[in-house]
């Protein structure tokens, strides 16, 4: 008889879940989208006049709100939110650990005679020093100065959960040094407006402002929560360290698009809800490749916002996971074996005149503009490919990238054939002088790109980058990552390459070259010049590994040798001159990044060695136990020689389960020989690098050997649920 383990226990659960159906407050999602968010409806009924056009202004065009004002505004928001049973307040944030981070605050402030007042005022709104000590900071925060403040972000309005008002900011340290995700984003959203709108003041004058857009495709995995529990590295990791795959894994692929398990589906429909009570505009949601994996994407929100929806969608999903007895894996790849989840981060650039900047018009004029945005896009990525990549580097992502399933870590850009054809024209036809026929004919030949070429650009799915038709689509982003890392180096990278752009055709212009002309000639260069980057073929052959290195296209695989590119002199450069990063702040990250990463790999490194000493081995043992048991069994009722010979097979066992007891052990030793030897370096590069080299592949190693034992025990007995279970079981 064996006793039941948790495993056991697990699976009788799972087999008796419920979905859990709740209703929608109502069946028009208008009746209830943004019933959490202090937006525009909220601040009309609920602010001053002069209050609102302040918030605006701010909004619209970044202007100081002063403290009267603010003032104003805090007691508006205050209203509202208590209208709606709030009794707490907290500034929001996205400090550089990953999460999103708050300290509550109550509006209640005692008077000190027994009475009390509700209290929240423009400084409160404005400004929070949180006890920011346990943040990373790498390095920036020394101790004299040992606080960071957050500052109020206009641009995203304040919204409710539960009982409280959260507040979007920033955070950044004494010294105003950026200590979070939003601060470098918002600096490089400005560098792309100002660098964007100078270039479409070529086309149209009435232009004053661009907008990066953003819409992201979030994928997840689902997993019970008995599972869960059940799967030591799934909780203290996020991903199976152990696992034998199972008969049948994503082969058949006929979870794609098809109908999503019910448990599932009353769990969707309840995060949807909460996530549009706040304003987050989900629209679509269904299945991905792999067993238990979907996906959930938004309508796309200008970019600022956009990662504030992301952060906190992901938040909500966590919570309401709880609620329907599941968790939610953000992990890049919790599973070896079956895909991993990537976050598809869809880029465009729109003006205030509502033009789409990467969407193909009528006119030839329209699309010298959507050349020029274009071609600026896929010169940029050629420019600054290795900073592209670090900004998607990370412990998890490098199960994902370039494991024939997720782009590969080299950056390329796939546009499909027909501009890839057209680029290749215009290479021939744009000269450096033309005839005003051939000029008129190749305006004629512009002016016919079609508005709609989504069924020529979004086949491959293959590459990390890749143009969709109306906006550039960056695939290789990780699941769980903030898309801010991300954004903020594309809106970089495209804002210096515009205004290079600007610089080149000015320099023409003032040569006595037609503007037209000027502008022509200056695609054309970028045309020439980036060719390397445009790539149409299979991204996960081996031969696009080897026409890459010629081409001279960085193949990077893993994130501490990646994240090389945030010390190098371009990247410093660059930052500088886009006033986005300072080289302290570059450096900070720099650093933080590399800590993450080995404490991700030391995590992991622990729980499998604990897993493997703790769960595996004394399995194995009971039935190693087992076994011999029954050899000795055989051998008292069939006499020596029959009994031996009758238990061939057992003796196999026993011998097989040894061999791979003594591996699985003296690899857990050595490992963590490792991880000692690693932790006395001091450089945090280094101590990645030897996480990397040394640490890490004794994961995998391991893993096979306990994978082998899992075949070899009896099923009754193993402890950790299967991977057929926690892929198929639901
Ligand atoms: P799919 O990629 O699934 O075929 P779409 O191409 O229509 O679907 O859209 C995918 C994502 O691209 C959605 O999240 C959508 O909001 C986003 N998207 C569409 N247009 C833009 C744009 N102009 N800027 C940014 N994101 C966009
Ligand atoms: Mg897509």
């Amino acid at each position: 008889m064996s006793t039941p383990n948790l495993r056991t226990k697990a699976l009788s659960d799972v087999l008796g879940r419920q979905p859990k159906h709740v209703e929608a407050p109502s069946s028009r999602i208008s009746d209830y989208y943004g019933i959490n968010v202090f937006n525009e409806g909220a601040m009309r009924m609920f602010l001053t006049e002069d209050a609102y056009r302040a918030v605006r202004s701010a909004i619209d065009r970044g202007e100081r709100i002063d403290r009267r004002l603010a003032d104003q505004v805090a007691s508006g928001m205050k209203e509202w939110a208590a209208s709606k049973g709030a009794t707490h307040y907290t500034h929001w944030f996205q400090p550089l650990n990953g999460s999103s981070a708050e300290k509550h605050d109550a509006f209640f402030e005692p008077l000190g005679d027994g009475r009390s007042i509700e209290r929240f005022d423009g400084g409160m709104l404005v400004q929070q020093e949180p006890d920011a000590s346990s943040f990373p900071s790498g390095g920036i925060r020394n101790t004299f100065e040992a606080r960071g403040y957050t500052a109020w972000d206009p641009g995203s309005p304040a919204f409710l959960i539960h009982q409280t008002l959260c507040i979007p900011t920033i955070f950044v340290s004494y010294t105003g040094e950026a200590l979070d995700y939003k601060t470098p984003l918002l600096r490089s959203i400005r560098a792309l407006d100002e660098a964007a709108t100078a270039v479409c003041r070529y086309f149209d004058k009435n232009v004053q402002k661009v907008i990066s857009t953003l819409g992201w495709e979030q994928e997840y995995f689902l997993i019970d929560e008995s599972f869960y529990y059940a799967r030591p590295d799934i909780m203290m990791a996020g991903r199976a360290l152990f696992g034998h795959g199972p008969a049948r894994g994503q082969q058949l692929e006929d979870h794609y698009f098809g109908s999503i398990p019910e448990r599932s589906q009353a769990y969707m429909r309840d995060f949807e809800t909460e996530a549009l009570k706040l304003g987050i505009p989900v629209k679509t949601r269904h299945n991905e490749v792999a067993p238990n994996q979907f996906e959930c994407a938004p309508v796309y929100e200008e970019m600022n916002l956009a990662v504030d929806h992301n952060m906190l969608l992901m938040d909500v999903m966590e919570k309401v996971a709880r609620k329907h007895d599941m968790r939610v894996l953000f992990h890049e790849k919790p599973y070896a074996g079956v895909n991993g989840s990537g976050k598809h981060n869809n880029w465009s650039l729109a003006t205030d005149t509502g033009v789409n900047l990467l969407r193909p018009a009528k006119t030839p004029k329209e699309n010298i503009q959507f050349l020029a945005f274009f071609v600026s896009t896929i010169a940029a990525v050629h420019a600054h490919g290795d900073l592209l990549r670090a900004s998607i580097a990370s412990a998890n992502n490098d199960h994902r990238l370039g494991a024939n399933e997720a782009p590969p870590a080299i950056i390329s850009v796939f546009i499909g054939k027909y501009l890839t054809d057209l680029l290749n024209e215009l290479e021939k036809s744009i000269k450096a002088s033309m005839s005003p026929a051939s000029k008129t004919e190749l305006k004629l030949d512009i002016g016919r790109i079609p508005q709609v070429m989504l069924d020529n650009t979004d086949r491959n799915r293959t590459s990390p980058i890749a143009f969709t038709g109306n906006k550039f689509e960056f695939r290789a982003v990780g699941s769980s990552a903030n898309c801010a890392a991300a954004m903020t180096v594309l809106n970089t990278v495209v804002a210096s390459q515009l205004k290079a752009f600007k610089v080149a055709a000015d320099a023409l212009i003032a040569k006595g070259v037609k503007k037209d002309e000027a502008i022509l000639r200056t695609i054309r260069d970028l045309i020439v010049r980036s060719k390397a980057v445009r790539f149409e073929g299979n991204g996960y052959g081996e031969e696009w590994k080897a026409e890459a290195a010629k081409r001279g296209l960085p193949n990077i695989v893993d994130t501490p040798r990646a994240l090389d590119a945030w010390s190098g002199k371009g990247a410093k450069e660059l930052f500088r001159n886009m006033e986005v990063l300072t080289e302290k702040e570059l450096k900070a990250r720099h650093e933080i990044e590399l800590h993450s990463y080995t404490l991700k790999v030391q995590i992991e490194s622990r729980v499998c060695a604990d897993m493997a000493t703790n769960h595996v081995l004394p399995t194995a043992v009971h039935y190693q136990n087992r076994l011999i048991q029954n050899v000795r069994g055989l051998r008292d009722v069939l006499g020596p020689e029959a009994g031996e010979k009758a238990a061939r097979t057992q003796l196999e066992l026993i011998l097989g389960i040894s061999e791979h007891m003594e591996k699985l052990r003296t690899l857990s030793v050595a490992m963590t020989e490792a991880r000692k030897k690693a932790n006395v370096l001091t450089d945090a590069r280094e101590k990645a690098i030897a996480y990397c080299d040394t640490v890490k592949p004794f994961l995998d190693r391991i893993r096979y050997h306990s994978n082998k034992l899992e075949l070899l025990v009896d099923d009754e007995l193993w402890p950790l649920p299967k991977m057929r279970e926690l892929l198929f079981t639901r």
